[in-house]
Order: C-alpha cells, then structure tokens, then sequence
C-alpha cells in the first residue's frame, strides 16, 4: 500500500464514508497506467469541497471506488482572472490552455476576430487539457472553458471587469499585477483590426497594456502576460 502523490479533479465528492466511483478514464488510469490497488492512496480535489486523501477500496481494470479519510487542503479561492484569446491552430491552443491553467486563469474565453483564421475547437478536449493541468499544478479549481465568441459580441456584452488589452503597436504601459478581478485580452498573429481596436475603446474601463519591447508570438503573449499579470496572486 503506498501514499501516492497521484492527484485527480472529482467535481462532486461525497462526505467521508461514502464511496466515491471513478469515471471510466480515471479508473483506467490508476489501474493500467499507475497499477495503483486496493489501499493505495491518492488526493481528489475541487473548488468546493477542496482537497482530500482518498484510498482506493476497489479497483479492476475498468472500475475504482474510492474513500476519502481526511482533508489535505480546504477551499480557497482563487485568482478571478480571465483569459480572452483569438483561437489559434490547435496545437497552439492547447498549449495556451494548459499554460493558462498553470498560471492561474479562472476563465478561457477564446475569440474569434477578423484575422482569426481557426474557427474550430474541440471544447470537451480542451476541457481535458485544463483538468489535467489543474491536477498537475495543484490548483483546486479547474478553469471554465466558454464557447468561442467573436470579438464584436464579447465586447458589446462585456460585464463591469477591468479589461487589459495586449497591445504591440503604442507605446503602453508594461502590464502590472492584478489587484482584484481582470481580464487579459490578446489578439491573433495578424493583430486586431482598426474597427475591432475601436470596439475594444469603447469599454469604460479598458487599459491598453504592453508585454516588452519585442513582438510576441500570441501564444508566447498569453502566457507572459498571464506571469505578469498572476504571478503575485494568491
Ligand atoms: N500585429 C503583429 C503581431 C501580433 S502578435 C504583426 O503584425 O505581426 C499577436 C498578439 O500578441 C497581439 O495582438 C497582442 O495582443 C499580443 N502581443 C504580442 N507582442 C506584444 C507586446 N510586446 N506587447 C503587447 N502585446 C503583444
């Protein structure tokens, strides 16, 4: 029997005592990947009930029971911090999805804006992604994946939230820590367009911000921008 530093995202979690069953996927992969058995021991987190020692009561090829014995983290929030990205093609969007969830975003909103040129995405895969990289990185809640939305719509809705837009082409400020809730905003390879620049003017409380003298590719965008903006939060 061993403590295992194994740690798997379990969006309801039943009160200590009751067994907890494993989608198929997740008892696969304790018992074929990880060959864990009965009265090993692995952690099982949420944003809610947050982070519990769990041991393994039954185990087969295909099914896995779990109880949890005692709480290892309470819940504790997290930073309230959206990333508003233009889709890029999928192995760059996966990637910026899994750094996202490291750094610490609460929301993934991908945009789709004039210069978009991927249209696509699977949003069960890149939900995936998120829950695997919230386990690996220790974090209790998994961020929410929206719907891809154009960036016209997104900003006529845009909510009462500070919004920091990534902006290579003036000479703006170097984007700061977040103090409370934000939203980062990066554009596509092509850059946004005037009117779409123009649409994101109009929100009142918008900060046109800069990530250093190069021009970044957007992937390398979202993901220095998401280390300054979160590196100092909780
Ligand atoms: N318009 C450029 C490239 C855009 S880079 C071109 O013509 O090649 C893609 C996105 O990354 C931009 O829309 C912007 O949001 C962000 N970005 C890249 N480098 C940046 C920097 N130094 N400061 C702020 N934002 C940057």
């Amino acid at each position: 029997m061993a403590d295992t530093s194994i740690r798997l995202h379990l969006p309801n979690l039943p009160p200590p005592g009751e067994a907890v069953s494993l989608s198929d996927a997740q008892a696969h992969y304790l018992a074929n990947v990880m060959r864990l058995g009965e009265g090993d021991t692995l952690r099982v987190f949420n944003g809610e009930t947050g982070e519990w020692r769990a041991a393994i009561t039954k185990i087969s090829r295909k099914a896995a029971t779990l109880e949890t014995l005692a709480q290892t983290r309470p819940p504790a929030p997290e930073p309230d911090a959206w990333l508003c990205f233009a889709l890029l093609k999928r192995q760059k969007t996966d990637m910026v999805v899994e750094k996202a969830t490291e750094l610490g975003v609460s929301v993934i909103q991908p945009i789709i804006t004039a210069r978009t040129n991927a249209d696509h995405v699977n949003l069960e895969r890149l939900r995936a992604i998120a829950i695997e990289a919230a386990e690996q990185c220790e974090r209790l809640h998994v961020p929410e994946i929206r719907e891809p939305k154009p960036v016209m719509k997104l900003m006529a809705d845009w909510p009462a939230r500070p919004l920091y837009v990534a902006d290579e082409r003036r000479t703006a400020h170097l984007l700061g820590p977040a103090t409370g809730p934000s939203a980062l905003m990066i554009g596509p390879e092509g850059g946004f367009t005037d009117q779409e620049l123009e649409a994101i003017a109009r929100i009142p409380i918008i900060t046109r911000v800069s990530l250093g003298r190069r021009i970044l590719r957007a992937e390398t965008a979202a993901i220095a921008g998401l280390a300054l903006l979160l590196a100092a939060s909780p």
